[in-house]
């Protein structure tokens, strides 16, 4: 490893940035699925800051046991090794991961999207949970209420859970509107929901911007399926759209690689070629500016099936981009990025597929 870290130390040379450090990740039994995502979320750098902040704010003990405290702590152990590069072993983080989730605790092929979503409502929840705590305990006057009734429990029975916005939804919430206007009476009927990424389905030979126009593509109900009309009082037939209401600040973009096929009663990996531009337009929006988007990170799903494989990222930190596969860490050329968008034809030795991606937003003074 020694050889490694000074193999991309001489690299960068005297463009390694000042106070980053670039460590891999040891693996521990097909613990890939984290190590990729657990690089991508240290270099968006707007969440890196806040999970280091929560650490230094909150003092974590030692034997703090939730997810957030184990990653706050692993993040903080990588930003504050003496050495610039370097391996690091997130053993308490991968542990803690299993004890709570026992979708994660096989030694199978898992999945990185399913641990990206249960990793950031994780951290979502812990949150909520410390602000009710710390809100009841200001509210609860009386010590002897607060050790009969205890905060946590005020929040477990307590009335309806108000949304608090934590940095999580700050950095990766996004909000989608579905607009299903009536064909009869015209009225246009909008439903907000709020996403922490987009799962896109894809086809081959496309481009994340032709997968996005799909996606906010109109839809007819009729039929079987026609749509209630509040106007009308009764099923109409309707048009259905959904728009991007308000772009996050990151947008992640899973692609739906992995698809059920009843025939085969299987899932299968689709390698579709699917290109991802390095700078996004969002199109699809609410308003119609346009909110442009820079590509920092990339999840890759390398093998030719659903339930084997590997993962690997891809992350462009301070203009380089760096390739993190467990333990070692190189650099590639930015031009390198390309050949992760997939196969052309359906059968290829290249099995390194783009499988969730990871955008800035430009232009909020955000950028790393
Ligand atoms: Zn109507």
């Amino acid at each position: 490893m020694g050889a490694a870290g000074s193999k991309l130390e001489k690299a960068l040379g005297d463009q390694f940035p000042e106070g980053e450090r670039y460590f891999g990740l040891e693996n521990f039994g097909n613990t890939c699925y984290c190590n990729s995502v657990l690089q991508a979320l240290y270099f968006c750098v707007p969440f890196r800051d806040q999970l280091l902040d929560y650490y230094a704010n909150n003092k974590i003990v030692g034997d703090e046991d939730n997810l957030l405290a184990c990653l706050a702590d692993l993040f903080t152990q990588i930003s504050s090794q003496k050495k610039k590069t370097g391996v690091i072993a997130p053993k308490r983080f991968v542990q803690r991961l299993k004890k709570q989730n026992e979708l994660f605790r096989s030694y199978m092929h898992q999945d990185a999207h399913e641990f990206l979503n249960f990793l950031l409502n994780e951290i979502v929840d812990t949150l909520e949970k410390e602000a009710q705590a710390a809100k009841s305990e200001q509210e609860t006057s009386s010590p002897a209420e607060k050790t009969a009734n205890g905060p946590h429990k005020a929040h477990a029975n307590g009335g309806p859970k108000e949304q608090l916005d934590t940095w999580v939804h700050k950095n990766f919430q996004g909000i989608l509107t579905n607009e299903t206007r009536c064909l009869r009476c015209e009225t246009v009927t909008a439903r907000d929901e709020t996403f922490f990424d987009l799962s896109l389905d894809i086809e081959q030979n496309s481009s994340i911007t032709s997968c996005l126009k799909n996606f906010s593509s109109t839809e007819t109900l009729n039929a079987e399926d026609k749509f209630f009309c509040d106007k009308c009082c009764s099923l109409q037939e309707a048009q259905k759209r959904m728009k991007i209401k308000k772009p996050p600040q990151i947008l992640v973009i899973h692609l739906k690689r992995f698809k059920y096929i009843e025939q085969l009663g299987r899932y299968k990996k689709l390698s579709y070629r699917v290109v991802f531009p390095l700078e996004l337009k969002l199109s699809n929006t609410v308003e119609d500016a346009d909110s442009e988007y820079s590509l920092f990170a990339v999840v890759v799903h390398v093998g030719s099936g659903p339930n084997h494989g590997h993962y690997v990222s891809l992350v462009k930190s301070h203009n380089h981009w760096l390739f993190f596969d467990d333990e070692n860490v190189e650099m590639i050329d930015e031009s390198a990025v390309q050949t992760f968008f997939g196969s052309a034809q359906e059968y290829s030795s290249n099995t390194d597929h783009g499988y969730i991606l990871f955008y800035e937003r430009l232009g909020n003074g955000h950028m790393s």
